[in-house]
Order: structure tokens, then C-alpha cells, then sequence
């Protein structure tokens, strides 16, 4: 049976990046060595890095004024890393407190400085973003997700705040042109819509770095790993790897332009089929509804195992919603076909005509 794969993250991959990447475990671009196994300070892995750099600025259209790294770890590595390089004692950073990603990155910033929840969606479940808040003017930064991966809201227009702007863009990065030069730092886990997991882009704007007191440790201080080129240490070559490739899948499919035209196939049909069938319903509002994960319910809770008995039966991986939300998680990240999602409405349609 063919599977379509809906998972949350680490998620699909373009096909074509999995077997050049599988080829390079054996025999990486006929070095007769692994990728594996090749030093990271080789000529060759420095290609890597640097086609993988330039595919981000390039794709991101960003100036020198901003540096691009592969770090180690996940998105929650930078819930501390950010805070560590931007925030003294005593100093505030503003948060957005849109989801279960932005809470943990706000909770971490606490061990740093100052964090003023500046908005707060719980009132209604995470099922919009508030967009008339304030912020303080001597706030550091103003820290937002820019897609709810778990509650399924996404930032449609982002915030003019007169501080500086930080995205977790974990989950979308990639997936839509947006004028990047409006943020100081954005970092993104690799494994969602970039690559395998192990790495973070981290995409930093220069001013904003060495305005603290605090002593960093060398492996966490954004400055450093600058002046090392991503190089430092070992970084996770194979995960930079497999980023490179989708990066370079990317341009070759017609950057972002293309990847958010896609997105919004996939994302409309989708959410048009949930809105026309009464046993389904998609509490988010439609303005912040998230192109990338679409969180949906059965309007009568019993049918919930039984829809997604017939989704796994049917090759629907990865469609059960997020273990504290229950319900129904729908991922279509850049990889992900239209013919997937086109299948799955069927599936929806057909298990609404039985159920209703
Ligand atoms: C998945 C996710 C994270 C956590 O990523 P890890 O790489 O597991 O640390 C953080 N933020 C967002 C928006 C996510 O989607």
C-alpha cells in the first residue's frame, strides 16, 4: 500500500533528497567514503556547508548584514541559546504565548532576565493569535512562533513592534517568501521542512549580538560560532547534509514562491472539505489557520478512534493530533504532494457520507 506520510516532524522528505542522501551514506559524490566518515573540515564537507549557507541567504534574500549558521541540537536548544545571547539580568524580552512552543521558549527565558508575556491566546484554547498587544520599548526582543505546529495558528502578517523582532520558524520555515530582513534572529529544528533532525538553522542578525554582560560559554555563544563558520566543532555533517539537499530541492522547484503556492493548494482544499462536512470542524479561526498543520475535531467524539482507524488503514501516517490536544493533525509540509491531501479529503468525504 502506498503510505502518505502527514507526520508532525521529523516529517516528509522530498524523495529525490532521500536517495541522493542514501547514495552518500555509501559512496558520498564519489569520494568512495560516506558521508559519514569524511572529516568536517574536508574540502568537501566545507561544499556542503557553504552551497547550504548560500541556499539560505539566497532563498531568504538576506544582506550582509546577517549571518547563517548550522548549530547543534533542536528548536528547544535555542529556547535557551537565544535568551543567553540577548537577554542580561535584570533586562526584559517580550514573549507571545500562542501554543505549547512559545510557553516553553518564554519559560526558558526566565533563567536569563525578564519575561513579559505580552500576549497570551490561552483564553481561547491557542485558536487564533492576538494581534493588539503592546510592547514595552525597552523590551530586548519580541519573541513569536511563527507557526503553531501543535494548535495549528500561523502568523499571516507579522507584528511591527518597534523592538527587536525573534521567530521560532521551526515549522514553516521555507514554505512561503516573507520579508525575512524584518527579523533579527530566526532559528528553525532542522526536522520539520528542512532536513533531518540534529541541526538548527539559526539565521542571526550581527547588531544585535555582544550587547550583553554575561559571560557565554564558548559551545553556546553565537559570536563564536561565527567566527568559527558553523566550524567550531563537529557539526551534525549528515544532518547539514540532508538540509543542503532540500535547500537545493527547493530552488530547483522554484523557491519560495512555488513552495507557498503549493501550500495554499493543499491547505485550501483541505480546510474547504472540512468546512463543508458537519462531522468535522476546525476550531481555529480561518484568518490564523496554519498552512502547514491543520488541526481538526469529529464534531461527535466517538467517531475520533474510528476515523483514525480508517486513516491508518488506509496509509494515512502520522494524522492522530498532538497527545495533550487529541483530535486530528493534518502536516503538509513542502514535501508533501497534493495528491496526499487530495486522497485524505476523499477518505474525510467518504467517512463523512457512512457517518453522518
Ligand atoms: C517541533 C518544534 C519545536 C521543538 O523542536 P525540537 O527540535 O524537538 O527541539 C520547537 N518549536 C516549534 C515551532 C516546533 O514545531
Amino acid at each position: 500500500m502506498k503510505l502518505h506520510n502527514f507526520n508532525s516532524g521529523p516529517s516528509i522528505l522530498p524523495q529525490s533528497v532521500l536517495e541522493e542522501a542514501s547514495r552518500a551514506i555509501l559512496n558520498f559524490n564519489e569520494t568512495g567514503l560516506s558521508i559519514l566518515e569524511i572529516g568536517h573540515r574536508t574540502p568537501w564537507f566545507q561544499e556542503v556547508l557553504q552551497e547550504a549557507k548560500d541556499s539560505v541567504i539566497q532563498l531568504m534574500q538576506l544582506d550582509d548584514s546577517y549571518e547563517v549558521l548550522f548549530l547543534h541540537g533542536g528548536a528547544t536548544t535555542q529556547f535557551m541559546q537565544v535568551p543567553m545571547n540577548l537577554l542580561d539580568e535584570g533586562e526584559t524580552a517580550a514573549y507571545c504565548d500562542n501554543g505549547i512552543w512559545g510557553k516553553k521558549a518564554a519559560k526558558e527565558a526566565t533563567h536569563f532576565g525578564k519575561v513579559m508575556v505580552v500576549s497570551d491566546s490561552s483564553d481561547r484554547k491557542h485558536t487564533y493569535i492576538p494581534k493588539d498587544f503592546t510592547v514595552p520599548t525597552d523590551a530586548k526582543y519580541l519573541h513569536i512562533t511563527s507557526n503553531n505546529t501543535v494548535e495549528g495558528t500561523q502568523w499571516h502578517r507579522f507584528p511591527d513592534v518597534g523592538v527587536p523582532l525573534v521567530a521560532d520558524m521551526s515549522s514553516d520555515i521555507f514554505s512561503r517568501p516573507v520579508d525575512f530582513s524584518r527579523f533579527s534572529l530566526i532559528y528553525a529544528g532542522a526536522q520539520k521542512n528542512m532536513g533531518a533532525a540534529g541541526v538548527n538553522l539559526v539565521v542571526v542578525k550581527k547588531e544585535i549580538l555582544g550587547r550583553i554582560q554575561r559571560k557565554i560559554p564558548t559551545i553556546m555563544d553565537y559570536q563564536k560560532h561565527i567566527e568559527a563558520g558553523s566550524l567550531m566543532n563537529t557539526p551534525p555533517v549528515f544532518a547539514v547534509y540532508v538540509s543542503m539537499l532540500t535547500l537545493r530541492w527547493i530552488l530547483a522547484e522554484g523557491g519560495l514562491a512555488e513552495m507557498e503556492k503549493r501550500s495554499l493548494e493543499k491547505a485550501s482544499l483541505l480546510y474547504n472539505t472540512i468546512d463543508s462536512l458537519p462531522v468535522f470542524h476546525a476550531p481555529v479561526v480561518p484568518e490564523d489557520r496554519s498552512w502547514m498543520n491543520a488541526v481538526f475535531f469529529l464534531t461527535n467524539p466517538e467517531l475520533e478512534s474510528p476515523f483514525l482507524d480508517l486513516c491508518k488503514n488506509e496509509g494515512m501516517i502520522g494524522v492522530k493530533g498532538y497527545r495533550t490536544i487529541g483530535g486530528v493533525r493534518v502536516s503538509m509540509y513542502n514535501a508533501l504532494p497534493f495528491e496526499s491531501v487530495a486522497l485524505f479529503c476523499d477518505l474525510m468525504k467518504d467517512f463523512a457520507s457512512r457517518n453522518s
